[in-house]
């Protein structure tokens, strides 16, 4: 593998650059970044529809998609670049779920009809979306999900339950999934939906443990959904969840993020004295930032792997997996070293006037324990790559 970029890919970066270094310019007061730092007050949103305004602009909600369909049919890696770039300037703008989700199983498995009336809205940033796939007692058994779906005419009939649904407070459509025939093996009754958020439909906060609102619970009640807004076949839905998750998937917005974080921990132990000296000069100090340091770099080199697999039209999914569990372990990892390192000013939450950055730490190492389980647990992953990777027995 080749870590270099072509010229054309280098010179996409350097106009990515520009873009994510002007749009960091207009983060509202106390901003922090973080996935879901949108959700976290009216000004956080409004930066986030603003720039994902500016992108869809430029297209770049739909850089991997064809051209047909209003992309520009870019290649892994250069989503990886852009998703590395925007990552770094702390920049929100993309949905969490339309561009990376909804649209590749879209795409895979949409019918025409389908394509036509949601792909444009994804790439114009015109819906929010939400996930509706966890359900209170169907998590990692994903296939075991007890919400139902039954016909009458034209429409589906929605009955359930689902949970920690992210942003779907501020979300406008929803994509889930229903059990649509309970006879017939798990994996095989399922079927995938997109929808308006409307009648029939309610969603409930579900306070994170640092007390913030980012996700919730989301009741259907007799909540019906044309039987044209199904995704691949009725009794398909599983298959189309696998096609879900052939987006860029290396992680590499975390590293970047997480870079710029260490570089900010490192200038403010520069300017931070204790004991007579600077932070910066404390040997074990020294050794912990090291150790995030190299964990950060191979993290990042196995972030341009997967996409490289994946470049390649191969099946990624345990390196991607792998991507998963180490970047989010090492993100549990990195927060609790950085609270170390600031003593006893870590702890102290954003608003506090001894706060160091913002409470930026204070709030990661809270909200990063969660990256461990959302999007399929650290267990999970270690399965994937033990059947997929190692070949090891299931
Ligand atoms: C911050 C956050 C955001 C989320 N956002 C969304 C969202 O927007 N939409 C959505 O649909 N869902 C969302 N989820 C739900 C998430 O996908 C599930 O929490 C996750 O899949 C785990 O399911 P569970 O919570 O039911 O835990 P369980 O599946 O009950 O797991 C409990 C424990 O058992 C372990 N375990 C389970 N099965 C196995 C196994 N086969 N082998 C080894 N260990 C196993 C798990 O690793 C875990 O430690 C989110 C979760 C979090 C924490």
């Amino acid at each position: 593998m080749d870590f270099r970029l072509t010229p054309a890919q280098q010179a996409l970066k350097e106009e990515f650059e520009a873009f994510f270094q002007e749009e960091a310019q207009r983060a509202p007061e106390g901003w922090i970044g973080g996935m879901f730092g949108i959700f976290e007050s009216e000004a956080n949103w409004a930066y986030h529809r603003s720039v994902a305004d500016r992108l869809s602009k430029k297209g770049w909600l739909s850089l991997p998609w064809p051209k047909k369909y209003g992309g520009q049919e870019h290649s892994y890696i250069e989503q990886l670049i852009f998703n590395e770039v925007r990552g770094y300037y702390r920049v929100p703008g993309v949905d969490l779920w339309g561009p990376q989700i909804v649209a590749p199983s879209i795409l895979e498995h949409g019918s025409e009809e389908l394509k036509q009336e949601w792909l444009p809205r994804i790439a114009n940033a015109e819906i929010n979306w939400c996930q509706g796939w966890s359900e209170p007692n169907s998590g990692s058994d994903l296939a075991s999900l007890m919400t139902r779906a039954v016909e009458d005419g034209d429409d589906f009939v929605i009955n359930g339950q689902k949970i920690w649904t992210t942003g779907g407070h501020k979300a406008d459509h929803i994509f889930f999934l229903a059990r649509t025939d309970p006879s017939v093996p798990k994996h095989k009754g399922i079927t995938y939906f997109v929808s308006p958020i409307k009648e029939g439909v309610t969603v409930r906060p579900l306070l994170f443990m640092h007390g913030k609102h980012e996700y919730n619970e989301v009741f259907f009640d007799n909540f019906r959904v044309p039987k044209t807004n199904v995704v691949g076949k009725v009794n398909q839905g599983w298959y189309v969840t696998m096609a879900g998750i052939n987006f860029e998937r290396s992680m590499i917005g975390t590293v970047s993020e997480l870079q710029r974080d260490l570089e900010d921990l490192v200038d403010l132990c520069k300017r931070t004295q204790r004991n007579g000296r600077s932070l910066y000069e404390d040997p074990l100090i020294r050794q912990k930032m090291a150790q995030l340091d190299t964990e950060l770099e191979a993290t990042r080199q196995w972030a341009y792997y997967v996409a490289w697999v994946q470049s390649k039209k191969q099946s990624a999914a345990p390196e991607a997996s792998a991507a998963k569990y180490f970047s989010s372990e090492m993100t549990v990892r990195f927060a609790n070293t950085a609270l170390e390192i600031l003593g006893l000013y870590g702890p102290l939450k954003e608003g506090s006037k001894w706060a160091s950055l913002h409470g930026k730490f204070e709030d990661l190492c809270q909200a990063s324990l969660g990256g461990t389980v959302a999007g399929g647990t650290t267990e999970i992953q270690k399965n994937i790559i033990a059947w997929m990777g190692l070949k090891l027995p299931r």
